[in-house]
């Protein structure tokens, strides 16, 4: 099974979009697709991302927050700018068009050597909590797959489970149980219960994703925003192979 692309599926074609995307950056000598890049490819084989335009003027961030609806979060996409929070690249809960002009002048003076473009996206409501999934190459196996929850368990406590894609619907079940956090998905201590559903079918999309496009040597989502109904990929990387 190939995973069809929205636009893909509406006039009949294959993979059309994501490889577009894919080749650009090969074209360009290009190894890290920025967030919004690695987004709009998830999004294409239907992906739960937050919405996001790229703007690169004062008034295109502007005309993108209108569409989008107050607060918004603004990020500088440059090619060179990997930790985004580190540079000082990611403003969350930007309230109104002044603090969208503050924020763009902010991110603009931002250094970098690459070309800067801004992502205005929805601010994603509050998580039960961060998942992150994880996609590696293992020489001897191919594609991995790996899942933790967001933060100090997966930084400090190395909390996760891996598996080789592909990975059937038993597998993706078994990642999601056993590691040490499950309690903080399914209702630890009267919060709600995570869509351990929608988390599921998520890990198998990416396994499916690395099959589809051997291109893709790692890719991070990192976090993704799980809820009570659904998940929502807040963060992304992907990177090709040489
Ligand atoms: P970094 O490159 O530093 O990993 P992220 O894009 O992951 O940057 O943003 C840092 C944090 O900000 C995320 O872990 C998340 O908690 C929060 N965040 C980022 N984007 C959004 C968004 N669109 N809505 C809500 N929170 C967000
Ligand atoms: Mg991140």
């Amino acid at each position: 099974m190939v995973l069809k692309t929205k636009r893909a599926q509406e006039n009949g074609e294959n993979k059309l979009t994501v490889a577009a995307i894919l080749k650009e950056a090969k074209a360009g000598k290009r190894k890290v697709l920025t967030e919004f890049e690695s987004k709009q490819v998830l999004a294409d084989i239907g992906m739960p991302v937050t919405v996001q335009e790229l703007a690169t003027t004062k008034d295109e961030c502007v005309a993108a927050a209108n569409k989008i609806g107050y607060p918004v979060v603004m990020k500088l996409m440059a090619e060179d700018i990997v930790h985004k929070s580190d540079a000082g690249a990611v403003v969350l809960n930007v309230k109104d068009k002044a603090a969208v002009e503050a924020t763009f002048t902010k991110l603009m003076a931002i250094q970098s050597k690459s070309k800067k473009q801004v992502s205005v996206q929805e601010m994603a409501p509050k998580p039960i909590t961060e998942i992150i999934i994880g996609l590696t190459t293992d020489p001897q196996f191919g594609p991995a797959l790996m899942f933790g929850i967001g933060g100090i368990l997966v930084e400090i406590m190395k909390d996760v489970s891996f598996r080789i894609a592909p990975i059937t619907d038993f597998d993706a079940d078994e990642m999601v149980h056993e590691i040490k956090g499950f309690p903080l998905l399914n209702g630890y201590r009267g919060s709600p219960k995570a869509d351990l559903t929608a988390i599921k079918a998520l890990l198998m999309k990416v396994s499916q994703f690395a099959i589809d496009y051997p291109d893709v040597d790692q890719m991070d989502l990192n976090p993704v925003f799980v809820y009570e109904k659904g998940v929502k990929i807040v963060d992304a990387r992907i990177i090709l192979r040489d």
